[in-house]
């Protein structure tokens, strides 16, 4: 049996990777400072013998011993990772410093969640791997951005210098259950506000683009990365390339939802990238990956999940 270090484990797509190392037989060690993590996404593999909870900051460090390491711990949706912009940036250098400190020490693999915000507001479309990327690095998405971009260098630095075996994957929006509710993220937000007919809050004029991944696929994905041999180091891009604007997103969800709600236009953030597609040609040639959950079908059971929160959220009101 194979000890296995998710960092970010509370998270949302934290708390899919241990469910389904799980479900594979294996000994998880979630490690979360529980900043954006909930309780509630993993309350139910605290029933599992083969899970163990540590409440820990990754920006210290940390000694245990495990076989494997996913380092997902950072926040991912715009108005978290911009709450304390400070620590957005320790937590992906220091923590990248810490786990590839652990993974050296421990001889044993480490995957980096790293993002398609390394390629910035991107002047190529789709974004392939080689392209290097357009990024303010003093904009309020640089701790973010720029914290990533670090966090990738770091680990292609242990590669050369100490020959760690490290897996980087530049993950494009992904979105599903254990979503928080109020993260601000386009999905999120669109769905919680069609199932509630409240507005439907666009940035800008709605033209940007996005490519939604559904969280089944990504984690798929993330877990194929992880058993490639040592010479396959990435960065490879998993995403879904369906590319969407965001008011087609929100028409997409309107009529899935049946909801009332007008569509209603607000300023656009600063630097908001204007498209994003992954090239997920390396993908298929390497991992044997693409995705198989189309939007519409993700959308559905990703509206059923926020549903069923909102519902407990009545119950609980009326108690
Ligand atoms: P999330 O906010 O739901 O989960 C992140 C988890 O990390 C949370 O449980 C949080 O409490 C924990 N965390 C944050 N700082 C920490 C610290 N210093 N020490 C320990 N734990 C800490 O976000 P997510 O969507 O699950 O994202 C997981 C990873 O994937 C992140 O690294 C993110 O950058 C990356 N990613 C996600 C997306 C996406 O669309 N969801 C896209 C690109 C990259
Ligand atoms: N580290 C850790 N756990 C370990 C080994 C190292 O958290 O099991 C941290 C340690 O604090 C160190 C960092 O990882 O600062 C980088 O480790 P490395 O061995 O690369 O550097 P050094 O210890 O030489 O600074
Ligand atoms: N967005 C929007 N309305 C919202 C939230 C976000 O139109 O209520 C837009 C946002 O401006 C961006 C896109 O949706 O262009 C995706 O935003 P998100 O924060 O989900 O992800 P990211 O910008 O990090 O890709």
């Amino acid at each position: 049996m194979r000890r296995v270090l998710v960092t970010g484990g509370a998270g949302f797509l934290g708390s899919h990777l241990c469910q389904k190392l799980l479900n594979e037989g294996n000994e998880v060690l979630c490690v979360d400072n529980f900043f954006t993590g909930r309780r509630q996404n993993i309350s139910e593999l605290l029933e599992y013998k083969n899970f163990e909870l540590l409440r820990h900051d990754i920006t210290s460090p940390l000694y245990v011993e495990v076989d494997e390491i996913y380092n997902l711990a950072s926040p991912a949706s715009p108005i978290h990772y911009q709450f304390d912009p400070v620590q957005t940036t320790k937590t992906s250098v220091l923590g990248a410093i810490n786990m590839l400190g652990l993974a050296k020490r421990l001889k044993v693999k480490v995957l980096q969640a790293s993002t398609s915000e390394v390629y910035g507001d991107p002047a190529v479309h789709p974004q392939p791997e080689s392209y290097w990327g357009n990024v303010n690095p003093i904009g309020p998405r640089a701790c973010y951005d720029e914290g990533k971009r670090c966090a990738e260098t770091l680990f292609f630095d242990y590669y050369r210098q100490h020959n760690l075996q490290i897996k980087v994957m530049r993950i494009f929006n992904t979105y599903g259950p254990n979503m928080q509710a109020n993260d601000g993220r386009v999905v999120s937000n669109f769905i919680m506000q069609a199932l509630q007919n409240k507005p439907i809050t666009i940035f800008g004029d709605g033209s940007q683009t996005r490519s939604f991944c559904y969280v089944s696929d990504l984690i798929d994905g993330m877990c194929r990365l992880m058993r490639t041999p040592h010479e396959v180091t990435g960065p490879i891009n998993i995403g879904n390339p369906g590319e969407f604007t965001m008011i087609e997103l929100a028409n997409l969800i309107l009529e899935l939802t049946n909801s009332r709600s007008e569509l209603v236009f607000r300023p656009l953030p600063i630097d908001d990238p204007k498209q994003r597609r992954p090239d997920i040609t390396q993908a298929r040639d390497v991992l044997g990956w693409e995705p198989k959950v189309q939007l519409r079908e993700g959308l559905i059971k990703t509206i059923e999940y926020f549903d069923s929160q909102l519902v407990k959220e009545v119950k609980l009101f009326a108690a």
